[in-house]
């Protein structure tokens, strides 16, 4: 492994799902995370604000990490039903998710916007997982990698380091579909965002900026994902709302 290798990240977003008694699959997780996982990789849960501050209670000691899945880009303030990135900090969140396709696509999120809201996420202290990636069309119009580096010039703010910022590449048909690209793909992609890093943090910073892939990762295809160049751990959805599923995804890097 390089010296510049960052610490693989493998975090979960559990989008709209989880009741209080999805603790018990936090509490699962938290049982599996042993000092041999611990020593390998990072983990962190991104489930919906209302479990955060539970989480994060529940997760003191654990070293897994706590995430918000999206914030607003004020502090504070006339939004009714938004939630800043100073409360998600306040309830015990170190990470939180910006840019998720399902926000670009549902809530109309623009690349400005994500920068806003990860400027945001700085601002109070968490790390932004900005995520990007093509829709189906894009990728056979053979833009994927434009439209990848393009979201990434509008979405990553000026003041990111490897410390507070974490790419997570995604590409729309890949999610909650089963689907996933080649590895060849997804280290294209990888490559290139592994590029453009260099020209947004700067090129020191930019080899320990962790790139996460998503879409559809699984324990059975988490090892042949997780090896590919530049890929520094995954952003799980549906897998991630099952313990077992969640750590043998993080097992991938017991080799
Ligand atoms: C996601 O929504 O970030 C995601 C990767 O979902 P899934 O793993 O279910 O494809």
């Amino acid at each position: 492994m390089s010296v510049d290798r960052p610490r693989p990240l493998v975090a979960g977003n559990w989008k709209m799902n989880g009741l209080r008694a999805s603790a018990r699959v936090l509490e699962e997780i938290h049982a599996g995370y042993t000092p041999g996982l611990r020593a390998k990789v990072e983990l962190a849960v991104c489930p919906p604000a209302t479990l955060i501050g539970h989480a994060a209670q529940l997760s003191v000691g654990s070293r897994v990490a706590i995430g918000g899945q999206d914030c607003h880009a004020k502090e504070s303030g006339a939004f009714t039903g938004d939630l800043s990135a100073e409360m998600l900090a306040d309830a015990g969140a170190t990470y939180v998710i910006v840019g998720h396709s399902e926000r670009r696509q549902y809530h109309k999120e623009k690349d400005q916007d994500v920068c806003a809201k990860a400027v945001a996420a700085h601002r109070a202290g968490l790390t932004a997982i900005v995520c990007v990636g093509e829709t189906r069309e894009e990728r056979e119009a053979g833009k994927a990698l434009a439209v990848v580096k393009k979201q990434l010039r509008g979405s990553v703010p000026v003041d990111s380091n490897s410390h507070n910022l974490v790419v997570a590449y995604e590409p729309v048909w890949a999610i909650g579909t089963g689907l996933t690209p080649t590895a060849a793909d997804v280290a294209e992609v990888h490559a290139a965002i592994r590029e453009e890093l260099k020209r947004l943090v700067g090129k020191a910073d930019a080899p320990k900026v962790r790139i996460l892939y998503g879409g559809s990762v699984k324990p059975t295809n988490a090892a042949e994902l997780m090896a590919v160049e530049n890929v520094n751990g995954a952003l799980v959805g549906g897998a991630s709302l099952v313990a077992a599923d969640f750590l043998g995804i993080a097992g991938a890097y017991l080799g």
